[in-house]
């Protein structure tokens, strides 16, 4: 069964592998602005490779920017357009939703809703209600849905991570898991089941990985070695592009990184190390 402390894990670890890319793209660009100006004004034949560094820094915030805004908008769409009633259920508060179709959803960003439908109102009975209201209340509280947009933007923005990518779907996978263990724990496990048959004959069966844990199985191992690979390959260019720049030729700069390239190359090695355990800690989350 997989623990509530991988996800943070995995959260962290993706988040640290984002941080470490932006960390190292933004000390080359106060590089280029505060040492190489005039080279970048002359033309010079060190301009290139630092204009090309700062139009994909421009790229990336734009689309992380975009994709959030675009994310957030549609939610609050929805969120206008659905046309639902406050109610009490299980003494926690949720909007229902006039439709006999079995649903149940947390949506926001910032203060997220708890939707149940009519439908599954009434086809569940109180222990099978309690297991679905309190897998929701887990997504509300953790605010699952803004950590999923997060995830998504930045898988986005920092396409050429494949492990972002990756960390993304399996950050949907385990936060599903997690909520249903809180389900499990709440209310036990066959109430969960009867609520996931419900779900199932209203057309949305469950995952393979849920239906697993529910039967008390460990989710299938995928090795990720690729994830790794690839990751690998990405922080491999960073330092080399890092390194190419922070040389004295042919574009002097005074950063204290360049002083000493042996210090240089170990301090941007320890700048990836997160990134480094993000391989790792990617290659060892399991679903199916
Ligand atoms: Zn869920």
């Amino acid at each position: 069964m997989l623990s509530r402390r991988e996800l943070v894990r995995l959260e962290l670890a993706a988040f640290a592998l984002a941080a470490t890319v932006i960390l190292v793209m933004l000390v080359i660009t106060l590089d280029a602005i505060r040492f190489h100006l005039p080279a970048l004004e002359a033309n010079a034949p060190g301009s290139f490779p630092l204009l090309l560094v700062l139009a994909v820094e421009a790229m990336i915030v734009a689309v992380l920017a975009a994709s959030i805004a675009r994310q957030a908008v549609r939610q609050r769409a929805l969120r206008g357009r659905l046309p639902a009633r406050r109610a009490r259920v299980h003494d926690t508060e949720v909007f229902v939703l006039p439709t006999p179709r079995p649903l149940a959803f947390c949506l926001g960003l910032l203060r997220p809703r708890i939707y149940l439908s009519e439908g599954l109102l009434n086809e569940l009975d109180a222990s099978e209600l309690l297991s679905v209201v309190a897998h929701e209340r887990h997504h509300a509280r953790r605010r699952d849905p803004l950590r999923a947009v997060l995830a998504k933007a930045l898988a986005h923005a920092l396409w050429f991570v494949p492990a972002l990518k990756t960390a993304a779907s399996a950050q949907a996978t385990i936060a599903e898991l997690a909520a249903d263990q809180v389900a499990i724990r709440t209310a036990g496990a066959q109430p969960l089941a009867g609520a996931l048959a419900t779900f199932d004959r209203g057309g949305r069966p469950a995952t393979a990985e849920r239906a697993m844990q529910l039967a008390g199985r460990a989710p299938i191992r995928r090795s990720a070695e690729g994830v790794a690979v690839g990751t690998a390959v990405v922080l491999l260019a960073l330092l080399l592009g890092a390194g190419w720049l922070l040389l004295p030729d042919p574009l002097a700069i005074c950063l204290p990184l360049s002083t000493d390239p042996a210090a240089s190359l170990a301090v941007l090695l320890l700048a990836c190390l997160p990134a480094a355990l993000l391989a790792r800690s990617a290659s060892r989350i399991d679903y199916g």
